[in-house]
């Protein structure tokens, strides 16, 4: 990861997201941040763009037609390649039973739907945090 001008930590993230308008605003956020944004609409094309690209965090959604975000992050954190990267999924699930759900499958943390336009950008720069 490069250090950008200030304190702005330009990262390259993976969007694994089959919702066309949630993709379109996480990438609009990111882009206009300065960070490389990379794109799946579907887990196992994410997974192997994860494996090719190695981001720097991957932002996961939970409900995606075949594979879902669940068993995406276990295959994630299970590879050689892409155990290392940080996993956040990104999701409108929030209920307790959810999140024990999301954690359980390894993921680093989770960013809830609908995007809080004024909260994403530093929510992001919280998956780089040391201890976070
Ligand atoms: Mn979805």
């Amino acid at each position: 990861m490069a250090t950008g001008s200030g304190d702005v930590k330009m990262a390259k993230v993976l969007v694994i997201e089959d919702n066309p308008a949630n993709m379109k605003l996480a990438r609009f956020l990111l882009d206009k941040a300065g960070h490389t944004v990379l794109l799946a609409d579907r887990a196992e094309a994410g997974i192997a763009l994860a494996q090719d690209e190695r981001p720097d965090l991957i932002l996961l959604d939970i409900q995606l037609p075949g594979t879902d975000g669940l068993a995406a992050a276990r295959l994630l954190k299970a590879h050689v390649r892409t155990s290392d990267i940080p996993i956040f999924a990104f999701t409108g699930l929030a209920m307790k039973g959810d999140r024990e759900k999301i954690f359980a499958s390894g993921f680093d943390g989770y960013i809830t739907k609908p995007i809080d336009v004024s909260l994403f950008l530093e929510q992001i720069a919280g998956a780089f945090k040391p201890g976070s």
